[in-house]
């Protein structure tokens, strides 16, 4: 499965108490992360992350052109509720890429512990089935 880990900036400790918990799941998976969230986890974590720009720099508008590509399986996203964030459009247009394509998304700690539970379940394997029925656009 493809993973993308996004926290905002308050919520990057968070982030990597998570990957570090989970890190036996996560790493049976390839990861894909904004800037600095990712930095932070490989910093603090032996995971391998593939790193797109920062989320104020575009790295939000890179994890959703691959939802558009039917090419991410689960979003587990910390944000900040109690924060302006400067690319709040950003934001919005990636959450709102998830629930176009049904894309599995997590927008804060307690949701995200449920969802990594399921994946290691196999609770997400229909998402192969998605793509290979529906494709993939680009690999
Ligand atoms: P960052 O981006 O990981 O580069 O801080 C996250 C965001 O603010 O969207």
């Amino acid at each position: 499965m493809n993973i993308a880990l996004i926290s905002h900036d308050q919520k990057k400790d968070e982030m990597v108490r998570f990957a570090a918990a989970y890190e036996p799941v996560l790493s049976q998976h390839r990861l894909y992360s904004t800037g600095t969230t990712g930095e932070r986890v490989m910093k603090e974590t032996d995971l391998h992350i593939h790193r797109f720009q920062s989320g104020p720099l575009g790295g939000d508008q890179q994890i959703g052109s691959m939802i558009a590509e039917n090419n991410m399986d689960l979003i587990l996203f910390f944000k900040d509720p109690l924060t302006a964030q400067p690319h709040e459009p950003d934001i919005s247009a990636l959450l709102r890429l998830c629930d176009v394509y049904k894309i599995p998304l997590a927008t804060n700690i307690a949701t995200a512990e449920v969802l990594i539970k399921g994946l290691d379940r196999g609770d997400l394997a229909w998402r192969d089935l998605v793509k290979d029925k529906e494709g993939k656009l680009h690999e």
